[in-house]
């Protein structure tokens, strides 16, 4: 039996953990905040950023262009402002976009000679300290090794890792995640959920992200069918974005299967969410699994509170405001289904799907 595990990652969580935060200085004397352009604001944890850091007597400056989905280009921006400003750390503030993007940013601030796609080839110098700040309830980002941005080269989504990218400390305020709308709410919730089952059928699933997983996936469902009931409310938020950051720990020793990667695909040519896009393909994924792993998928299943795949197809295509409806064409279908096979991850599930396996999954789903 193999239980390793590593996630160094200090946790705050609760109500007003990041707003009365001020011990700043340990990571330098000057910040830069990377978040999108308006979440950060509208949900009050900006501020509070910016209040907790001037008390502290930190300089810090706002690097706010961070788009969904951010591009490689955005994030090496973000990091050459960065490093003109003197930063010494980096605090995300976001969903996993502006997360991702400000891992980045920290990486390209301590990296300033690369250019955008040399993150993912060069070898470099770790990247400055990251501090982050949830605002949905989804990604994990707060506590897996990677950054995932869009690089247009390769018409996709592409990941970096490393253990630089843990971030130092994590806020998990609730509160912040109050002002997201209801289809984000369930379509990040949705994310998270496929972190932990896609998790639970990897190689390196192992007891203690089995353990993880199995905690979280009924808090997951549960708060799923909370927002589906019209629980939008604190208690509800919090279950979610406490089970997110659970999924999150599972990824990031498992890391994840067909269904991002397949995902990604719907992301970049269609512009679907990242959860939303996910949600096409998790039932079929524990349903594919239960054909060779048949005790773990009813395990799943039951950990979901469905039957089988078709109740949980329904429950993740529940909610109106995003609706599973036909995206692609047959043409499509066949491309993505080629090269999601071809990606490293796919292949690191315990049963490996093959390419016309796939693309009946895409055809019955997404047509
Ligand atoms: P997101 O792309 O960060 O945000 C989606 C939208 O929600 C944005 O318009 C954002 O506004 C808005 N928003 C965020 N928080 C809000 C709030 N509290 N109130 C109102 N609006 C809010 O969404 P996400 O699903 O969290 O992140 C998706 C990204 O994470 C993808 O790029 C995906 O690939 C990545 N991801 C990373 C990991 C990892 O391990 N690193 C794992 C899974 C997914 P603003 O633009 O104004 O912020
Ligand atoms: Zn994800």
């Amino acid at each position: 039996m193999n239980i390793d595990f590593y996630n160094p990652v200090k946790i705050l969580s609760g109500k007003n953990c990041f707003r009365d935060f001020r011990d700043y200085a340990k990571f330098g004397k000057k910040a830069v905040i990377v978040c999108g352009k308006n979440s950060a604001r509208l949900c009050g944890a900006l501020s509070d950023a910016e209040n907790g850091l001037r008390e502290a007597g930190i300089g810090y400056t706002v690097f706010d262009r961070v788009e969904p989905n951010p591009f490689v280009s955005t994030c090496r921006e973000g990091g050459r402002e960065a490093r003109r400003f003197g930063a010494d750390f980096v605090i995300g503030i976001g969903g996993g976009s502006p997360l991702d993007a400000a891992k980045a940013v920290a990486a390209f601030a301590a990296n300033p000679d690369f250019e955008p796609e040399d993150i993912y080839t060069k070898a470099r110098v770790p990247a400055l300290p990251f501090l982050a700040v949830n605002t949905t309830a989804g990604t994990g980002s707060e506590v897996t090794p990677y950054s995932i941005m869009t690089v247009p080269s390769i018409e996709n989504k592409k990941s970096f890792a490393g253990d630089d990218l843990y971030a130092k400390l994590a806020f998990l305020d609730p509160s912040y995640t109050l002002s997201l709308p209801v289809g984000q709410t369930y379509s990040t919730a949705v994310d998270a959920l496929c972190h932990a089952v896609e998790g639970y059928f990897m190689k390196k699933a192992n007891p203690v992200s089995d353990a993880l997983a199995e905690k979280c996936i009924p808090m997951i469902c549960g708060g799923m069918r909370g927002v589906l009931a019209g629980d939008l409310g604190y208690e509800n938020r919090e279950r979610l974005l406490y089970a997110s950051t659970l999924a999150g720990m599972v990824i990031s020793r498992t890391g994840t299967g067909f269904v991002h990667s397949t995902g990604y695909m719907l992301t970049y040519y269609h512009g679907l969410s990242h959860g939303h896009a996910n949600a096409y393909f998790l039932a079929d994924f524990v349903e594919f699994m239960s054909r060779e792993n048949p005790e773990r998928a009813k395990k799943i299943f039951g950990l979901c509170g469905v039957k089988g795949s078709e109740e949980l197809w329904e429950l993740l295509g529940a909610c109106p405001a995003m609706p599973l409806s036909s995206v692609i064409t047959p043409e499509e279908a066949s491309a993505y289904a080629a090269r999601t096979i071809t990606v490293k991850n796919v292949g690191n599930a315990v049963s490996v799907i093959t390419e016309p396996e796939l693309l009946d999954i895409l055809r019955r789903r997404c047509i």
